[in-house]
């Protein structure tokens, strides 16, 4: 097609007015002539166009054949809305009348018909002209639309798991906890029968295996705990964190000695109370029990990233060998030996699903022997 020259001219004004590189066009539109604009008008990977009040296109340039496959002759022989996807007609038809009444589009998106029976989506910015034409570009965003379904259906796959995850979970720990009970009555009836015949290693053998079993109670609960949390469909109250940690140091056993700080009073959050009870319980009282000596301290702070608060927990402790970073937010995955210090290994896995299912995001900043900073953020 051969283009009006004054046209391409205009085009390229409009395309100035639209593209940011001004400097650049600037340059261009000085130096250069209009044949050598028609080049790039033919060039670009963006679709150019000028359409009539009467719903036609006028004019377009080649990325237009390049993106649907049609030439450019099929496309200006209809009506432009011919090419739209039927549930998009209603929006685009929306937009034309705000263009017909002098509104500029920024960002509108539609789908158009490819020769070959496809669509592609279009990204459109149009500007309305005083003798009813329009001067508008498209964008071909049909990859980053693709890429943004197959995130979207990956969420909502691995949602899927989590929450079949955390059934399965559930149910296995709701239903060990029985047969655990048992055994454990069970063991204190076999102490009562025998009686006279108790031997102290039967009575040693049998304080064991109560211990062992008081121990897998203790893991089944935590894991319960941690697969019930995340259910909660209630809404996000607005918590007092002040108040919640006096909570917290009420129920906690804190060592004569043991410091618990907050150098400024913190501010309010919206969140779960129970969730962000023990979210900051089991901060807390892991600094109490990696404490070096009786004489730590964890101190709590707060500050704002804007549409975040951040939230440091540190504490003077024995610390985190960088190596174990990750691996300590994991269910049951522990540094020490139950015989060493006393714990189940999901304390920090709970934190991490508390703070993340609210959005947030948690880690930890350490070396062994210099104390541990848990910094998490929490959504406004
Ligand atoms: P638990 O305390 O029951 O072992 P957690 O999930 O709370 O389980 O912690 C996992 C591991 O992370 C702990 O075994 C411990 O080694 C390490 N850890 C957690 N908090 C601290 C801390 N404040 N200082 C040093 N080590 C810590």
């Amino acid at each position: 097609m051969v283009l009006p020259s004054n046209w391409v001219f205009r085009t390229l004004i409009f395309c100035r007015k639209i593209i940011t590189y001004n400097c650049f066009w600037k340059t261009v539109m000085q130096k250069t002539t209009p044949d050598q604009l028609a080049h790039f008008f033919a060039l670009s990977l963006d679709l150019f166009c000028v359409a009539d009040s009467d719903g036609y296109f006028r004019m377009l340039n080649d990325a237009w054949g390049r993106t649907l496959g049609y030439s450019l002759d099929e496309l200006l022989a209809v009506p432009y809305i011919n090419f739209v996807h039927p549930e998009d007609l209603n929006a685009t038809v929306t937009v034309q009348q705000g263009l017909d009444d002098g509104l500029q589009v920024l960002d509108f998106e539609n789908r158009y018909l490819t020769k070959d029976g496809n669509w592609r989506w279009l990204s459109w910015k149009a500007v309305p002209q005083a003798d009813g034409t329009i001067y508008a570009v498209a964008r071909d965003i049909t990859s980053q639309k693709e890429d943004e379904k197959a995130t979207e259906q990956l969420l909502i796959r691995l949602e899927q798991t989590n929450h079949e995850l955390d059934q399965f979970a559930y149910i296995v720990s709701h239903d060990l906890k029985s047969p655990l009970r048992s055994i454990l009555n069970l063991s204190q009836w076999i102490q009562e029968d025998l009686g006279e015949a108790l031997t102290t290693e039967v009575a040693a053998h049998i304080a064991l295996l109560q211990v062992r079993a008081g121990k897998m109670q203790q893991m089944i609960d935590d894991l319960l705990q941690y697969a019930k949390t995340g259910r909660n469909e209630k809404p996000v109250v607005e918590v007092d964190l002040n108040h919640l940690i006096l909570e917290i140091q009420g129920v906690q056993q804190i060592p004569v000695g043991f410091r618990i700080e907050i150098p400024q009073p913190l501010l309010n959050v919206f969140g779960h109370p129970v969730e962000l009870f023990q979210l900051f319980q089991n901060l807390i009282s892991n600094a109490i029990k990696y404490r070096k000596s009786d004489m730590g301290f964890v101190s709590i702070t707060q500050s704002d990233l804007g549409d975040y608060w951040r939230f440091e927990v540190a504490d003077n402790g024995i610390g985190i060998d960088a190596n174990h970073h990750q691996r300590i937010f994991e269910v049951f995955q522990r540094l020490h030996t139950s015989e060493e210090i006393d714990g189940t290994g999901i304390g920090l896995a709970l934190v991490k699903k508390i703070i993340e299912r609210m959005g947030g995001s948690i880690v930890v900043h350490s070396q062994k022997g210099s104390g541990a900073t848990f910094s998490f953020t929490w959504p406004k």
